[in-house]
């Protein structure tokens, strides 16, 4: 068997270790040498400072065989990635008039010309591959030095990504030390707790795949993964079984198989059937609207959203009448209802959504909880309307109420399709112990 191979990871900015910023580029880059079957055995945060830089990377020589190191790359002062691996492995940095060119071209394309710290960019560590940034000034750099390779990527992740993906995935593949199969089933509606109890029974006996349920407010998921050193197929197989059993099981509860987000499914049933939505929000703030316009594509489907924050503006914008309002309070399923008929009859649109609640802290009343929302769907001929008790802070409350309210149409939209005369192949219409969708 091929000996292993480790790998460390090292993120180089002083920002990552600021209260402020994420380092999510190891964690992309975990996913990536996982499904190659290498081993992430260590990961570093490094500050910008040269002597906490060559410390670092000095101990990394010494224990790692593969070594990613993402940022550092830019062409400020506090950027000193190449100088310091420079440094540590001995080599001289070379300037390549070709890069500096590839850098001159991409600011003359925005009509502005490289500064003279770009130049810096341009230096390239004697014996490296250069590996050209397609979306950015940096390029990468893949060093082979005294058996270990180090390949330095561009911090941000919109060029380390794809940088990664046509220049060093392909370049890794001869070293893969076996196959990953991962499935993500994502569900809503149902509590975790709930979810376990209905699912305990099917994790796997087999010691190759495991199963890991993740919730966050308003979503659960349930990822099946696992190595094989042996081959792709026989894995992926059983991966795909104990997914159907989880799918026959939980219904629909699960809104994606294929990582899609709520919106995009949404979106896919709407564009598809032709149907239009529009939205009227309240506490949500228009998080309902944002989430259905981040998906490519949504004028097919998305005609309005009108945020009506105060009452005044429920009837001004919308046509709720203040006596209604006065009458059971703006946070009310009356009130829902009025918002979800109306946006759907002004915008003309075969769909109305809408969100009335209180997200909190404040906004509460004797008999009306911080996290009591109303979500509301109106159609042709009929409106749905659903009051919910959402936990958590204000952040969460808004989240769960656009959740809820994509739910709704994805579960009006899916009936709609189920046609009677054919009957369901095989499609788990069963309602879980106690929970209604
Ligand atoms: P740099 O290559 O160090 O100039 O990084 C430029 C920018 O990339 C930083 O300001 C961050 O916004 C982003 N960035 C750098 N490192 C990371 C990381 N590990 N994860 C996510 N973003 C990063
Ligand atoms: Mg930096």
């Amino acid at each position: 068997m091929a000996k292993t191979i480790r790998v460390e990871i090292i993120a180089v900015g002083s920002e990552l270790l600021s209260p402020h910023y994420l380092d999510t580029n190891s964690l992309y880059l975990t996913r990536i040498m996982n499904e190659l079957g290498l081993p992430v055995v260590r990961k570093t945060i490094v500050g910008d400072d040269a002597a906490s830089l060559s410390g670092c990377f000095r101990d990394a020589l010494k224990r790692a065989d593969l070594i990613l190191v993402s940022g550092g790359l830019g062409p400020t002062e506090d950027d000193r990635t190449r100088e310091v691996w420079a440094r540590v492995l001995n080599r001289p940095l070379v300037f390549q008039p070709a890069v500096y060119e590839r850098i001159r071209r991409r600011f003359r394309r925005r009509g502005l010309t490289p500064t003279t710290s770009n130049r810096k960019q341009a230096y390239v560590l004697k014996g490296a591959r250069i590996l050209p940034n397609k979306n950015g000034t940096a390029p990468g750099l893949w060093i082979e030095a005294t058996g270990r390779t180090v390949i330095l990527l561009p911090g941000p992740p919109a060029e380390l990504k794809p940088m990664v993906q046509d220049l060093v995935w392909p370049r890794l593949q001869r070293r893969r030390r076996g196959f990953y199969v991962r499935r993500v089933l994502k569900l809503t509606g149902l509590g975790e707790s709930v979810l376990e109890n209905e699912i305990v029974d099917l994790y796997p006996k087999d010691a190759a795949l495991s199963v890991t349920t993740l919730a966050s407010p308003g979503q659960l998921e349930i990822h099946i993964y696992g190595w094989s050193d042996k081959g792709r197929s026989a894995l992926a197989g059983k991966a795909h079984r104990l997914e159907k059993a989880f799918a026959e099981r939980l219904g629909d509860f699960i809104f994606s198989r294929n990582e899609e987000s709520l919106e995009e499914v949404v979106a896919d049933l709407l564009a598809s059937r032709g149907k239009t939505v529009a939205t009227a929000e309240s506490c949500s703030g228009g998080l309902l609207s944002h989430r259905l316009t981040n998906v490519p594509g949504s004028s097919a489907f998305f005609l309005e959203g009108v945020v009506a924050y105060a009452d005044q503006a429920k009837t001004e914008r919308l046509g709720v009448p203040a006596p209604l309002i006065h009458q059971y309070g703006a946070v009310s399923a009356h009130v829902a209802r009025a918002m979800a008929e109306s946006v759907r009859r002004r915008s003309r649109a075969h769909f109305g959504l809408a969100v009335t609640g209180i997200a909190g802290p404040g906004g509460r009343t004797p008999t009306k909880p911080v996290g009591l929302v109303y979500t509301a769907l109106a159609w042709d001929n009929g409106t749905q309307i659903e009051k919910n008790l959402f936990p958590g802070a204000r952040d969460a409350v808004k989240f769960q109420s656009s959740q809820k309210a994509l739910d709704m149409l994805r579960r009006h939209l899916l009936l709609a399709r189920a046609k009677p005369a054919r009957p369901p192949r095989n499609r788990a219409r069963r309602t879980l112990k106690g929970h209604r969708p």
